[in-house]
């Protein structure tokens, strides 16, 4: 039984991060989403709620042929405690899997094994790019998994972006 961990804040969930994904999925027998910054939503980098990428990442891998357990990771101000902090808060793990090179270190760091997924498209698909589109009025939803636009859509995403972008001036 091997158990994987992917990390990220999924602000949206893009197509590089479902790749990413389904090709973890080929390589471990169960695996961990952890949401990071799941305190954060309603700001122009963190446009989502945890509880709103949950349902992207669920309903955009509702095909998936393995177990998945999708878990909110809020932050915490000490670097140092992190990774202690998202052990204990997800089930054990064998590999860690991100290319965030923050997290590669805290994670090795702390003596446990990273992997590095290459990456998919980088120029288009960021979330920053992405957000930009949405509030540019651009074509966004070619970036993301379908299913993961439908949550958008429904939730009045773009909407939201948009709207906390605004002054009051
Ligand atoms: P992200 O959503 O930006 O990216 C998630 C993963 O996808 C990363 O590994 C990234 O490299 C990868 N990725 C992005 N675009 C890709 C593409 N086109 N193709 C393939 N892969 C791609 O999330 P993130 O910022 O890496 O998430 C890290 C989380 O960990 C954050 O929420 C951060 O706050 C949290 N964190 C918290 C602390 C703390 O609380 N002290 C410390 C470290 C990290």
């Amino acid at each position: 039984m091997r158990r994987g961990l992917y990390v990220g804040r999924f602000q949206p969930l893009h197509n590089g991060h479902k790749a990413v994904i389904d090709s973890i999925c080929e390589e471990v027998d169960e695996l961990i989403i952890g949401i990071g910054s799941a305190q954060m939503s309603h700001d122009l980098r963190h446009p989502f709620t945890a509880g709103e990428r949950v349902l992207m990442i669920r309903q955009a891998l509702s095909d998936a042929k393995i177990p998945l357990y999708i878990i909110p990771l809020e932050d915490i101000k000490r670097n140092t405690l992190w990774v202690s902090h998202v052990l204990s808060m997800v089930p054990p793990f064998d590999v860690v899997y991100t290319s965030n090179p923050l997290v590669i270190r805290l994670f090795t760091e702390a003596g446990i094994s990273v992997e590095s997924p290459p990456m998919y498209q980088r120029a288009s698909l960021s979330g920053t790019a992405i957000r930009q589109k949405m509030l540019e009025g651009d074509d966004w939803k070619q970036y993301v998994p379908s299913a993961a636009a439908d949550v958008i859509e429904e939730i009045g995403g773009v909407e939201r972006l948009r709207m906390i972008s605004q002054t009051d001036e």
